[in-house]
């Protein structure tokens, strides 16, 4: 199992940047991590090329698991609607470059009175013209279904249909254990569901609110809170998940006051005693 690491987990430790994320990420071990286009990426493409940031990759050996985040894809209006697919493309034409090949979209958030049938007619529709522009490119399209309640897909049973019913190869699920937690996701859809659709997993632990009140500040390391993340990868094992990688996110302010070295640590240790348990 590889181990990644997104680069929100230390986003506002001092000094932070796309290279000291890379740089960090080799020195703990890790295997790869995962690329924030709405600040990362712009701030190091204000002053370097694609290429450039593809040898910083290379020399480091560590890769790009997926693009974070194409924000808010579905119900939108025609502009914002163009706005999604250009960015996608831009995503795309940068991930052919730096052998990133998926980009993570997340569901729009605060519609005002749209309906469940409505939100999942735009979500199939758009996903399935998303899906063709990401496969010119060779790249993959994964939804990651946001847990609490402003957000249009927000259990991981909707998001599954909605893949289900868009029905590509490269249209596939992103299961962040935080937001499965965070609308009460049940095991049951997940013990129904293949698991070759689960794209991308981002791993992490919550402090115990009630459902439908949890906000991404309460994330904690793995293992820590009272997410029940073994019966999680126990039954993505089952449904035959590739178990190739799982992704350390967080965004926890106490955390952004530690030393950016402790939050690769420790990020890494708690990672590799969830995994140690659930993987031989
Ligand atoms: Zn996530």
């Amino acid at each position: 199992m590889k181990i990644s690491m997104n680069e929100a987990t230390a986003l506002n430790c001092q000094a932070m940047s796309i290279e000291q994320d890379i740089l960090l990420a080799e020195k703990y071990g890790y295997d790869m991590i995962e690329p924030r286009t709405m600040d990362r990426m712009r701030d190091y493409l204000a002053a370097h090329s694609i290429e450039e940031l593809a040898e910083l990759f290379k020399a480091h050996n560590i890769a790009p698991l997926a693009f974070n985040t194409l924000c808010f894809f579905n119900n939108r209006s025609p502009e914002g609607w163009q706005g999604i697919k250009d960015e996608l493309k831009q995503m795309c034409e940068w991930g052919q470059k730096i052998g990133c090949k998926t980009v993570i979209t997340v569901p729009t958030v605060d519609l005002k009175k749209v309906t469940r049938s409505e939100i999942h007619k735009s979500a199939v529709a758009c996903l399935k013209e998303m899906g063709k522009i990401a496969a010119d490119y060779g790249m993959r399209v994964s939804v990651e279904f946001i847990g609490h309640p402003a957000a249009s897909i927000n259990t991981f049973g909707e998001a599954y249909e909605i893949i289900q019913a868009v029905n590509l190869d490269n249209v596939g699920i992103t299961l962040d254990c935080f937001h499965f937690h965070g609308m009460d996701s049940k095991i049951e859809d997940l013990a129904k569901a293949d698991g070759k659709k689960i794209f991308i997993v981002h791993l992490n632990d919550t402090e115990d609110f009630p459902i439908g009140s949890l906000l991404d500040e309460d994330r904690l390391w793995p293992g820590t809170g009272c997410i029940n993340l073994d019966e999680i990868f126990q039954t993505l094992k089952k449904i035959g998940w590739a178990q190739d990688v799982v992704s350390v996110e967080l965004f926890r302010p106490e955390y952004y006051r530690m030393n950016p070295n402790d939050v690769y640590r420790l990020g890494k240790e708690h990672a590799e005693a969830v995994i140690k348990k659930n993987f031989a």
